[in-house]
Protein backbone atom coordinates (compact mmCIF):
# COMPACT_ATOMS: atom_id res chain seq x y z
CA UNK A 1 0.00 0.00 0.00
CA UNK A 2 1.47 3.57 -0.91
CA UNK A 3 -0.87 5.71 0.53
CA UNK A 4 -0.88 9.62 0.87
CA UNK A 5 -2.06 11.65 3.54
CA UNK A 6 -3.18 15.21 2.69
CA UNK A 7 -4.63 17.68 4.25
CA UNK A 8 -3.52 21.42 5.96
CA UNK A 9 -1.25 21.98 9.43
CA UNK A 10 -2.71 20.94 12.10
CA UNK A 11 -5.29 18.53 10.58
CA UNK A 12 -4.00 15.72 12.28
CA UNK A 13 -1.96 13.94 9.86
CA UNK A 14 0.80 13.43 12.12
CA UNK A 15 -1.39 11.44 14.73
CA UNK A 16 -3.25 9.83 11.79
CA UNK A 17 -0.12 8.54 10.29
CA UNK A 18 1.06 6.96 13.71
CA UNK A 19 -1.90 5.67 14.67
CA UNK A 20 -2.16 4.06 11.13
CA UNK A 21 1.31 2.79 10.71
CA UNK A 22 0.96 0.93 14.28
CA UNK A 23 -2.47 -0.85 13.35
CA UNK A 24 -0.87 -2.22 9.70
CA UNK A 25 2.66 -1.94 10.26
CA UNK A 26 3.33 0.52 6.69
CA UNK A 27 5.76 2.98 6.86
CA UNK A 28 5.51 6.59 7.30
CA UNK A 29 7.62 8.61 5.38
CA UNK A 30 7.31 12.23 6.94
CA UNK A 31 9.08 15.24 5.05
CA UNK A 32 8.41 17.81 7.69
CA UNK A 33 10.12 14.92 10.19
CA UNK A 34 12.94 14.87 8.27
CA UNK A 35 13.93 17.85 7.31
CA UNK A 36 13.77 18.84 10.97
CA UNK A 37 15.42 16.01 11.42
CA UNK A 38 18.45 17.22 8.84
CA UNK A 39 18.10 20.59 10.23
CA UNK A 40 19.01 19.60 14.02
CA UNK A 41 22.06 17.44 12.61
CA UNK A 42 23.39 20.34 10.28
CA UNK A 43 23.40 18.69 7.46
CA UNK A 44 23.26 20.71 4.11
CA UNK A 45 20.00 19.69 3.00
CA UNK A 46 19.12 21.22 6.88
CA UNK A 47 21.22 24.29 6.21
CA UNK A 48 19.14 24.62 2.88
CA UNK A 49 15.85 24.31 4.17
CA UNK A 50 15.78 26.01 7.06
CA UNK A 51 14.78 29.74 5.92
CA UNK A 52 11.70 28.28 3.87
CA UNK A 53 10.64 26.24 6.88
CA UNK A 54 11.53 29.31 9.61
CA UNK A 55 9.08 31.55 7.45
CA UNK A 56 6.35 28.93 6.85
CA UNK A 57 7.17 28.37 2.76
CA UNK A 58 7.64 25.50 1.21
CA UNK A 59 11.40 24.05 0.94
CA UNK A 60 12.06 24.18 -3.00
CA UNK A 61 11.24 21.00 -4.72
CA UNK A 62 14.34 19.42 -6.22
CA UNK A 63 15.45 19.16 -2.36
CA UNK A 64 12.41 17.80 -1.54
CA UNK A 65 12.18 15.25 -4.38
CA UNK A 66 16.07 14.09 -3.91
CA UNK A 67 15.27 13.83 -0.10
CA UNK A 68 12.21 11.05 -0.83
CA UNK A 69 13.51 9.59 -3.67
CA UNK A 70 16.65 8.47 -0.98
CA UNK A 71 14.42 7.83 1.58
CA UNK A 72 12.52 5.37 -0.76
CA UNK A 73 15.19 3.73 -1.93
CA UNK A 74 16.65 2.71 1.70
CA UNK A 75 13.53 0.38 2.12
CA UNK A 76 13.10 -2.67 1.37
CA UNK A 77 10.90 -3.57 -1.72
CA UNK A 78 6.82 -3.87 -0.99
CA UNK A 79 7.06 -1.92 2.29
CA UNK A 80 3.69 -0.46 3.03
CA UNK A 81 4.33 3.73 2.82
CA UNK A 82 1.87 6.26 4.76
CA UNK A 83 3.33 9.43 2.82
CA UNK A 84 2.67 12.40 5.56
CA UNK A 85 3.28 15.91 3.88
CA UNK A 86 4.64 14.66 0.43
CA UNK A 87 3.55 15.62 -2.37
CA UNK A 88 2.79 19.40 -1.55
CA UNK A 89 2.83 20.75 -4.96
CA UNK A 90 1.79 19.73 -8.64
CA UNK A 91 5.52 19.65 -9.88
CA UNK A 92 6.39 16.73 -6.38
CA UNK A 93 3.41 15.18 -7.65
CA UNK A 94 4.71 14.77 -10.98
CA UNK A 95 7.98 13.79 -9.86
CA UNK A 96 6.18 11.83 -7.42
CA UNK A 97 4.73 9.51 -10.35
CA UNK A 98 7.94 9.45 -12.42
CA UNK A 99 9.63 8.35 -9.00
CA UNK A 100 6.98 5.43 -9.16
CA UNK A 101 7.17 4.28 -11.98
CA UNK A 102 10.90 3.56 -11.84
CA UNK A 103 9.60 1.45 -8.68
CA UNK A 104 6.52 0.00 -10.20
CA UNK A 105 4.58 1.21 -7.57
CA UNK A 106 1.28 3.45 -7.69
CA UNK A 107 -0.78 5.49 -5.29
CA UNK A 108 -3.27 2.90 -3.88
CA UNK A 109 -5.58 5.77 -2.15
CA UNK A 110 -5.28 9.42 -0.74
CA UNK A 111 -6.69 10.29 2.18
CA UNK A 112 -7.90 13.83 2.73
CA UNK A 113 -8.12 15.17 5.94
CA UNK A 114 -10.35 18.35 6.34
CA UNK A 115 -10.73 20.96 9.17
CA UNK A 116 -11.75 24.72 9.48
CA UNK A 117 -9.02 26.83 9.65
CA UNK A 118 -10.25 28.10 13.22
CA UNK A 119 -9.88 24.65 14.52
CA UNK A 120 -6.61 24.13 13.03
CA UNK A 121 -5.02 27.21 14.33
CA UNK A 122 -6.32 26.53 17.91
CA UNK A 123 -4.95 22.60 17.44
CA UNK A 124 -1.41 24.30 16.56
CA UNK A 125 -1.45 26.80 18.98
CA UNK A 126 -1.00 24.00 21.52
CA UNK A 127 0.82 21.26 19.69
CA UNK A 128 3.93 19.90 21.33
CA UNK A 129 5.62 16.74 19.16
CA UNK A 130 7.57 13.98 20.03
CA UNK A 131 11.05 14.13 18.44
CA UNK A 132 11.68 10.75 19.03
CA UNK A 133 8.27 9.01 17.72
CA UNK A 134 6.80 11.21 16.27
CA UNK A 135 3.36 11.31 18.40
CA UNK A 136 1.54 14.46 18.99
CA UNK A 137 0.29 16.18 21.35
CA UNK A 138 -2.18 19.31 22.33
CA UNK A 139 -1.74 21.03 25.91
CA UNK A 140 -5.72 21.91 25.88
CA UNK A 141 -7.17 19.06 24.20
CA UNK A 142 -5.01 15.51 24.19
CA UNK A 143 -2.27 16.48 27.00
CA UNK A 144 0.44 14.07 27.58
CA UNK A 145 -0.15 11.57 30.78
CA UNK A 146 3.30 13.29 32.35
CA UNK A 147 3.46 17.68 31.18
CA UNK A 148 5.78 17.83 28.70
CA UNK A 149 7.04 14.41 28.28
CA UNK A 150 6.41 11.98 25.85
CA UNK A 151 3.81 8.78 27.08
CA UNK A 152 5.10 6.29 24.68
CA UNK A 153 9.19 6.66 25.21
CA UNK A 154 9.59 9.84 27.62
CA UNK A 155 11.43 12.21 25.23
CA UNK A 156 10.37 15.81 26.25
CA UNK A 157 8.09 17.46 24.03
CA UNK A 158 8.88 20.49 21.94
CA UNK A 159 7.06 23.44 20.73
CA UNK A 160 7.64 23.71 16.43
CA UNK A 161 9.39 27.06 15.73
CA UNK A 162 7.01 27.55 13.10
CA UNK A 163 3.53 26.53 15.03
CA UNK A 164 3.80 30.20 15.99
CA UNK A 165 0.96 32.41 15.03
CA UNK A 166 2.21 34.48 12.15
CA UNK A 167 3.65 32.07 10.71
CA UNK A 168 1.26 29.29 11.01
CA UNK A 169 -1.49 32.17 8.85
CA UNK A 170 0.80 31.81 6.20
CA UNK A 171 1.10 27.85 6.50
CA UNK A 172 -2.35 28.08 5.92
CA UNK A 173 -2.38 30.33 3.14
CA UNK A 174 0.48 28.31 1.21
CA UNK A 175 -1.19 25.31 2.20
CA UNK A 176 -4.71 26.35 -0.06
CA UNK A 177 -2.53 28.02 -2.94
CA UNK A 178 0.06 25.23 -3.26
CA UNK A 179 -1.40 21.81 -1.86
CA UNK A 180 -5.27 21.94 -2.14
CA UNK A 181 -5.41 21.81 -5.53
CA UNK A 182 -3.82 18.44 -5.36
CA UNK A 183 -7.25 16.98 -4.33
CA UNK A 184 -8.19 17.78 -7.77
CA UNK A 185 -5.53 16.64 -9.19
CA UNK A 186 -5.81 12.98 -7.41
CA UNK A 187 -9.19 13.05 -8.27
CA UNK A 188 -8.61 12.88 -11.76
CA UNK A 189 -5.97 10.15 -11.47
CA UNK A 190 -6.89 6.31 -10.87
CA UNK A 191 -6.05 6.91 -6.88
CA UNK A 192 -8.83 6.02 -4.86
CA UNK A 193 -9.68 9.58 -3.06
CA UNK A 194 -11.21 9.90 0.23
CA UNK A 195 -12.29 12.88 2.09
CA UNK A 196 -12.31 12.07 5.70
CA UNK A 197 -13.45 14.96 8.42
CA UNK A 198 -10.80 15.42 10.90
CA UNK A 199 -12.31 18.07 13.56
CA UNK A 200 -13.35 15.10 15.71
CA UNK A 201 -11.16 13.03 18.16
CA UNK A 202 -8.23 11.40 17.28
CA UNK A 203 -9.24 7.87 17.97
CA UNK A 204 -12.79 9.04 16.16
CA UNK A 205 -11.07 10.04 12.90
CA UNK A 206 -8.60 6.86 13.23
CA UNK A 207 -11.99 4.98 12.78
CA UNK A 208 -13.13 6.37 9.65
CA UNK A 209 -9.74 6.63 8.02
CA UNK A 210 -9.63 2.44 8.48
CA UNK A 211 -13.40 2.15 7.21
CA UNK A 212 -12.68 3.63 4.28
CA UNK A 213 -9.29 2.17 3.44
CA UNK A 214 -10.83 -1.07 4.64
CA UNK A 215 -8.20 -1.71 6.94
CA UNK A 216 -8.24 -3.15 10.63
CA UNK A 217 -10.92 -3.83 12.82
P1 LIG B 1 5.13 19.85 8.22
O1 LIG B 1 5.76 19.22 9.40
O2 LIG B 1 4.59 18.85 7.21
O3 LIG B 1 4.11 20.90 8.59
O4 LIG B 1 6.31 20.61 7.44
C1 LIG B 1 7.04 21.64 8.08
C2 LIG B 1 7.74 22.49 7.03
O5 LIG B 1 8.66 21.68 6.30
C3 LIG B 1 6.82 23.09 5.97
O6 LIG B 1 6.22 24.29 6.39
C4 LIG B 1 7.80 23.30 4.84
O7 LIG B 1 8.65 24.42 5.08
C5 LIG B 1 8.69 22.05 4.94
N1 LIG B 1 8.14 20.92 4.13
C6 LIG B 1 7.70 19.72 4.59
N2 LIG B 1 7.31 18.94 3.58
C7 LIG B 1 7.50 19.66 2.45
C8 LIG B 1 7.28 19.41 1.07
N3 LIG B 1 6.75 18.24 0.64
N4 LIG B 1 7.57 20.39 0.19
C9 LIG B 1 8.10 21.55 0.59
N5 LIG B 1 8.34 21.87 1.87
C10 LIG B 1 8.04 20.93 2.81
Amino acid sequence: MYLILLGPPGVGKGTQGVLLADATGWQRVVTGDLLRTAKDEGTPLGLQAEQYMTAGNLVPDQLIIKMVEEKLAALPDGTGVIFDGFPRTEAQASAFNVMLDSLSRTIDAVVVLDAGDQVLTDRIAGRRSCRSCGSVYNTVLAPPKREGVCDNDGTPLFHRADDQADTVRNRLDVYHRETEPLIAYYEGSEAAVHRVPSEGAPDEVQGKVREVLGVGE
